[in-house]
């Protein structure tokens, strides 16, 4: 690998690292570099340089890969040259460790490693899917990554007619994957096998609208069924029943890399790194943290979800506190709410479902062809925010908070 990152950073200029060029990282590298292209007069932010670190030179956009893996989109991946601000340096490779006393990450490029010096690190190494149930890994597809969506996409398309699709796992990702393979493939059995309630956390209307778009695409669900284990064309739930399937896609929920406990970091039981009410690292001032794989403090982040939603505000903070630490100022606390959920359910219907800032949904929302127009319009502009944010910081805004006080909200209901 290259050397020109193993000098320490030079005193003259913060040189800031970002870990993870997905929604958090990449909106994060952006703002730092259009907000020292504006800085002025002595401010410090004008000395400051960003080097981003990931596994390709591309960004995925992970939002859209259930579309990959149904064949309905031939790739979801954007250069990130194009994505990222011009003076992003980008090493392609895999932080292995961070040392955080001397304020250096271990890279692997390929067969070698080196070191790269920081002043500041963002941690945005965003998740994965958890296979951790026996066999699941062995035997089941997943689509959280790319070359996981196109090795899905390539058994999907070997399959016969009447051929079985499980989908295990009940929550957006599971039902945005099963509609798409089902419009997609009309010709095949696809059920949903899932531990509780399919699209159990929505709203009792809500819910109503998206199975019965489900039941219209032939989409079959099994409700409290958890699988204990995946064997070769085989599930094993706990009550002892097997099902059959030739193609199991798991999607129930996210896991996060372990870079933060390795490396001796505080990280939460899921092993998200820990960090306070500005995303800092509660170990560390010069680590602060973004998206899915970070645990916000529970003050200010208790209503979070792990979301491209989530992880592009947090990205757009991580860079405020970042910028903060390079001034000498106090970090801004979060303050981050939410005003939809959404999903597609195959290209031609979806369903928006407003919600409140602490993201419990309000009593509305939007269906059919109509919520499938809104959600692509929503995935575009992830894209296009990203996009603008490389000469316009802040181009990217986010409702504030929760109010303190529930009374509001069922004041507001009522109206
Ligand atoms: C099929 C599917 C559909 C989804 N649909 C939606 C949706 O409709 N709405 C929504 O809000 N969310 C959705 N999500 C969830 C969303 O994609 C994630 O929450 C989001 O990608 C998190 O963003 P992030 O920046 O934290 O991480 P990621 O987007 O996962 O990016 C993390 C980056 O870090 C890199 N990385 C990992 N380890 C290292 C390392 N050691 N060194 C360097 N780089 C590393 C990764 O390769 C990746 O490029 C969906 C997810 C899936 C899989």
């Amino acid at each position: 690998m290259t050397n020109l990152h193993s000098a320490r950073p030079s005193a003259s200029t913060h040189r800031v690292v970002v870990v993870g060029a997905g929604y958090a990282g990449v909106l994060a590298a952006n703002r730092i570099l259009a907000s020292r292209d504006q800085a002025r007069g002595a401010d410090p932010a004008r000395n400051c340089s960003v080097v981003v670190i990931n596994p390709r030179a591309d960004f995925v956009e992970r939002i859209r890969l259930h579309e990959v893996a149904a064949g309905t989109r031939a790739a979801a991946t954007v250069p990130l040259r194009d994505l990222l601000h011009r003076d992003a340096e980008i090493v392609v490779g895999s932080v292995v460790s961070i040392d955080k006393d001397r304020r250096r990450v271990e890279v692997a490029v390929g067969n070698c490693t080196d070191s790269v010096g920081y002043d500041s690190l963002v941690y945005a190494i965003g998740s994965n899917t958890d296979r951790s149930v026996p066999g699941a890994a062995e035997f089941a597809h997943h689509a959280g990554d790319v070359g996981a969506a196109e090795d899905l996409r390539a058994s999907v398309t070997a399959l016969a007619p009447g051929s079985v699709v499980r989908v295990v796992g009940g929550g957006s990702t599971a039902i945005e994957i099963a509609s798409e393979i089902g419009a997609a493939r009309s010709d095949l059995d696809v059920e949903m096998v899932s531990a509780g309630g399919v699209a159990g956390f929505m709203r009792d209307a809500a819910r109503k609208s998206v199975l019965a778009t489900l039941r219209r695409l032939r989409v079959t669900w099994r409700e409290d069924t958890r699988v204990v284990e995946v064997r070769d064309r085989e599930l094993h739930t706990a009550d002892g029943t097997v099902l059959g399937f030739d193609v199991c896609v798991w999607a129930a929920s996210f896991a996060v890399p372990d870079l933060a406990a390795r490396s001796g970091l505080s990280t939460d039981v899921d092993g998200r790194l820990r960090v306070d009410s500005t995303l800092t690292s509660t170990d560390d001032a010069a680590v602060v943290g973004a998206g899915d794989a970070v645990a916000v403090a529970s003050e200010v982040g208790a209503h979070l979800r792990m979301a491209c939603a989530t992880a592009m505000p947090l990205g757009g903070h991580a860079a405020a506190t970042v910028l903060a630490r390079m001034r000498g100022e106090r970090a801004p606390a979060l303050s981050l709410g939410f005003m939809v959920q959404c999903m597609s359910l195959g290209r031609k219907a979806g369903y928006l479902q407003f919600v409140h800032a602490d993201d419990v949904p309000r009593p509305f929302g939007v269906s059919g062809r109509l919520g499938a127009a809104v959600k692509e319009s929503i995935c575009r502009m992830t894209v296009d925010k990203m996009r603008a944010e490389q000469n316009r910081p802040g181009a990217y805004r986010t409702p504030k908070g929760p109010r303190p006080d529930p009374v509001n909200r069922i004041a507001e209901d009522a109206r």
